[in-house]
């Protein structure tokens, strides 16, 4: 074997919710190899699970990795003057580096936190695949598509998301999705030439849908129509489209995404802190949608950290319906793994059992708001945070190791982060933004 995690007790996810006490799990070859109470022979690695919970690698099925750079720069203001005043403005002075400095932050933040995969959308996608594959962390990546400055630019960055498509058709890690960024910002034609460009590549689609109520009733003025009527009306909508947020879904609207085979990724932090809304998700998963869990960017969250969003989540429809069963931490837990795997076309991911892809967290239970473990799937819905993690698996590979990221040198990349966090926004003329990041050396 290449690595045994020895002794702990494994959430497998796998469909009959088994939890296992005092197993171990064998991986060769970047596969879980085998599940059993005691594995005999050697290993090159050996991780001792004792006291440990071992559940599959989380799923964040939505962000914008390198935007840890923006975190903290501007708060408490709603989405589109949000948008508009604070993040594009930075956003239009980025240049590579800084994409590279704050996916790299992104990527030890969440590698760190139990992690192991990352559905994002942001420009320079070169950038973020060498940040992700550096850390050794499985990334889908996609390349925001939008023409509101006309065909012309419709035109060049579906050329960009092509020579993505085709760069990294190869990788181990990095698989490349078409990226849409939402029904707003893009024009028919656009979003029809990017379903044809994923049908072409066989790929996924990742879009923006439905995010706030303003956005549906702008639809409704200038269309005549809901985002996802509109979406089925040009025959946008299939099994290969992902949407972030999805907010504001009428029941019509629930029964397309569902008949259609679309998924929604749940951003219940990010949705809360823009005041967007609340996403009526146990109706969906009533309705059959695959729901998963994303973190959104860390300038609308403020961390990487789905332990949290599986809490909030769970605790959003508890409130939003006055039900204290509406999801229940089995669920919750459910949306941060296997149905995040589903959510990416990657069923081989979020699960424990023989043959499936070796991406596994170990969270330690032995701290004082775990105690006593009375039940994992409680504890790691309700109690545990991402720095309960210890060891993390990408690939059959241990790139996390006692709570410390073996891929990645933490120090350095978090100055490096403020270095280049600090240059962009004083080349954006907002400098004041980040008053005291360089106070800290
Ligand atoms: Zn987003």
């Amino acid at each position: 074997m290449d690595v045994i995690i020895k002794g702990g007790t494994v959430v497998t996810m796998d469909r009959g919710r088994e939890i296992l006490k005092n197993f171990s799990i064998g991986v060769e070859d970047g596969r879980i190899a085998e599940v059993a109470e005691k594995i005999p022979g050697e290993a090159d690695f050996v991780i001792d699970a004792r006291g440990k919970v071992v559940i599959p690698g989380l799923i964040n099925t939505h962000t914008h990795a390198a935007m840890t750079l923006f975190r903290g720069s501007a708060d408490d203001l709603p989405l589109h003057r949000w948008l508009q005043e604070e993040i594009w403005p930075v956003e239009a002075k980025l240049k590579p580096q800084h994409v590279y400095a704050g996916s790299l932050l992104a990527c030890l933040e969440m590698l760190t936190s139990g992690i192991t995969c990352f559905n994002d959308m942001y420009f320079y996608l070169d950038e973020v695949a060498r940040a992700a594959e550096e850390a050794g962390m499985r990334a889908v990546l996609s390349y925001p598509l939008l023409d509101v400055a006309g065909e012309e630019q419709g035109r060049e960055l579906l050329r960009l998301a092509e020579e993505g498509l085709r760069r990294f058709g190869g990788s181990e890690l990095v698989r490349v999705f078409v990226g849409p960024h939402a029904p707003y910002t893009c024009s028919e034609e656009l979003l029809l030439r990017a379903k044809e460009l994923a049908e072409r590549y066989g790929t996924g689609i990742h879009i923006h849908v439905s995010e706030t109520e303003e956005e549906v009733e702008r639809f409704v003025r200038e269309k005549g129509m809901r985002p996802v009527e509109y979406l089925e009306s040009i025959g946008f909508l299939s099994e290969r489209v992902l949407m972030a947020h999805g907010v504001h879904l009428s029941r019509r609207e629930q029964e397309l995404v569902s008949a259609r085979g679309a998924k929604i990724s749940h951003n219940p932090v990010s949705n809360m802190k823009l005041g967007a809304g609340i996403a009526p998700v146990a109706d969906y998963i009533k309705a059959g949608i695959t729901v998963a869990l994303g973190t959104d960017g860390a300038a609308s969250n403020n961390v990487l950290d789905l332990f949290q969003e599986m809490k909030a989540c769970a605790l959003l429809q508890k409130v939003s319906r006055q039900d204290a069963a509406a999801l229940p931490a089995w669920e919750a837990l459910r949306l941060a793994t296997v149905n995040g795997a589903l959510a990416l076309g990657m069923p081989e991911l979020g699960v424990i059992r023989p043959g499936a892809v070796a991406d596994i967290a170990v969270v330690d239970m032995r701290r004082p708001h775990l105690t006593p473990l009375s039940n994992p799937v409680s504890h790691l819905v309700y109690a545990a945070r991402g720095e309960d993690v210890t060891d993390v698996l990408v690939n059959g590979r241990v790139v996390v190791q006692d709570g410390r990221c073996r891929t990645l040198d933490a120090e350095e990349v978090e100055r490096f982060a403020v270095r280049e966090a600090v240059e962009l926004f004083e080349s954006a003329g907002r400098g004041d933004r980040l008053p005291l990041a360089e106070e800290v050396p």
